[in-house]
């Protein structure tokens, strides 16, 4: 049988994965913030799945941080402004030979993380699903797509991708994860920023062609400089095309805003400043942008951290 998946964070993705996990039969756990969140969910009966307007319940076991059950097995699904504290609240659970599995979108986190808990393994991961969550412990499959895991300190796939396989979770192990991580970061500076800071959705981005190629522009340029050429190939034609494909689309930090929630930006754009600045190189675009960010998102009472 194979080891329990712990699940910290039943937020969107937690939640799409834990449903997906018990439905093909492997054991779940989630773990929840505070006894009053434990509380609401043992009333709630357990996580509804809603795939395609059709919605499957499932009753899957959950215990707080603070729990003595240890964990073999953790995969990390909640924001990445959160990611080390959480971590750090279930550090003295974590098995010898534990693994994380670390769901965050940018870069920085995942670092984080395994300076927290050095003797675990970190598996990183970048995801192209798409879930929100309609009420609490309610998850809607909003948009298929796919995860790739790697582990930049091991290229040795971990024998659980076949619980993933059984779960029917697309996915695939690549030793490229950072290229893959930086590529997404890369295009997430270029469009979702200007998304907010324009107030329109990707598509409205075509009447800023020239802010955007320049930006790109000092993207691939930090992205050579981080050693990372592969993630910076053709990156202005693939934003433009993402622009195109997702025209009418609202970006995730632009939703974010809207509904008043603390963005990743410390790990989106702030993560790419912080690298070029670390490397002694000047991006004025790119750091203009964030500046004019911070500020926008102050005006709103949000936090830029
Ligand atoms: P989310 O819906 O906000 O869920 C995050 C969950 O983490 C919440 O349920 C929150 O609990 C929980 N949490 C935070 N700190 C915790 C702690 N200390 N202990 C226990 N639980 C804790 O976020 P999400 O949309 O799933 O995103 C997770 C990550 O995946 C992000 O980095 C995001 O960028 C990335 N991602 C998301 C999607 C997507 O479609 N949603 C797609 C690709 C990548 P409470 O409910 O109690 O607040």
């Amino acid at each position: 049988m194979s080891s329990t998946w712990h699940i910290l964070g039943a937020g969107s993705l937690g939640s799409l994965w834990a449903c997906r996990l018990a439905r093909a039969g492997k054991p779940v756990r989630l773990i929840l913030r505070s006894p009053q969140r434990l509380q609401d969910y043992t009333e709630a009966g357990g996580l509804t799945l809603v795939e395609q307007e059709r919605r499957t319940s499932f009753a899957i076991p959950a215990e707080t941080l603070d729990a003595e059950t240890p964990i073999q097995r953790l995969l990390l699904a909640c924001k990445a402004y959160d990611a080390d504290k959480a971590v750090a609240s279930i550090a003295h659970r974590l098995a010898p030979g534990a693994e994380l599995i670390l769901l965050q979108n940018g870069l920085g986190s995942q670092d984080e993380v395994a300076a927290r808990v050095p003797r675990a393994r970190c598996i990183f991961a970048s995801s192209t699903e798409g879930a929100f969550r309609e009420h609490d412990w309610q998850v809607n499959f909003a948009g298929h797509g796919f995860n790739w895991l790697g582990d930049p300190a091991n290229p040795l796939a971990p024998t659980w991708l076949d619980d993933l396989a059984e779960a029917g979770i697309p996915h695939e192990w690549t030793p490229d994860i950072l290229t893959r991580l930086w590529r997404k970061l890369a295009l997430n500076c270029a469009i979702n920023p200007l998304t907010v800071l324009y107030d329109c959705r990707n598509g409205g981005l075509t009447g800023h062609r020239c802010e955007v190629a320049t930006l790109c522009a000092e993207l691939a340029d930090l992205l050579q400089r981080c050693g990372q050429p592969q993630a910076a190939e053709n990156l202005e034609n693939e934003v433009q095309r993402v622009i195109q494909a997702t025209a009418a689309n609202y970006s995730s930090m632009y939703q974010d805003v809207r509904n008043g929630r603390r963005t990743e930006i410390h790990y989106l754009l702030g993560h790419a400043c912080r690298s070029a600045m670390r490397h002694g190189q000047p991006l004025p675009h790119l750091e203009r942008l964030y500046r004019r960010l911070v500020e926008h998102l102050n005006s709103h009472g949000l936090p830029s951290d």
